[in-house]
């Protein structure tokens, strides 16, 4: 049913049999509508087409809480962006090479003296030297996953510092991903990964492209929500 694809959530549609009038009701990941029996699907879609704006709002204020936790940058408070979470990360300061590395509580990182007053710049431009160096493996290894999983065929997969793109796709089938996708949750990952990876075979935003996404990849709404509501935030230092 083309209503599934309204809102970032699945819409589950019952018939009840004592049921007198179509009801919807919204919950923070699912919509059901429910209807008397012998009521035409058609109908049941045109009445969630009407409602629309009223379940987006409803959507959006039952999830509220959820996205509202990581809006604001933590690293003062000791914190990295780390797959859509705010995530632990202890800095310690080495003589010898810098490092990064998962710990049992979150991440280490040690970096050299600054040598300068304005540590905290210093700190956050090291830090994030090293989480983008860190994320390469991590990023390239998920996204080749995905790719033979789904049957795509590639050239190179690299991770790069883009100042905007979340990734781009080229025409001798190069894949170029934003190292920032780190600080994404896995399902926004996996959304850019198919994005890109459909280009392998359009190079554009046609329709054909976009049936190719949604095949792949069924929660894109959600995804893009997420990119459009914390993709700043990612993009901040470190
Ligand atoms: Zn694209």
């Amino acid at each position: 049913m083309a209503a599934q694809n309204l809102f970032d959530c699945p819409v589950r549609f019952v018939k009840r049999r004592r049921q007198r009038y179509i009801r919807i009701r919204v919950k923070a990941d699912e919509v059901i509508v429910s209807a008397p029996y012998g009521t035409p699907g058609t109908e049941m879609e045109r009445f969630v087409e009407e409602k629309r704006d009223w379940i987006s709002a409803n959507l959006k204020k039952l999830n509220e809480k959820k996205t509202r936790i990581i809006r604001q940058n933590r690293f003062d408070e000791g914190f990295l962006l780390y797959e859509g979470e705010w995530t632990p990360v202890e800095i310690i300061t080495t003589k010898g090479r810098p490092s990064f590395e998962e710990t049992g509580f979150g991440f280490r990182a040690a970096v050299n003296e600054s040598g300068t007053e304005d540590s905290r710049d210093y700190q956050a431009d090291e830090v994030a030297r090293l989480y983008y160096r860190w994320s390469k493996k991590r990023l390239e290894g998920r996204f080749r996953a995905l790719a033979a999983e789904k049957g795509f065929k590639h050239e190179n997969v690299v991770i790069r510092n883009q100042k905007s793109k979340w990734g781009s796709c080229s025409g001798k089938k190069n894949i170029n991903l934003n190292w920032r996708l780190i600080k994404c949750p896995k399902f926004v990952q996996d959304y850019i990964f198919v994005h890109e990876m459909c280009h392998l075979k359009h190079l554009n935003h046609s329709a054909e492209y976009w049936a190719l996404v949604d095949r792949n990849y069924p929660e894109r709404m959600r995804a893009e929500r997420w990119l459009k509501e914390n993709g700043a935030l990612a993009f901040q230092k470190p």
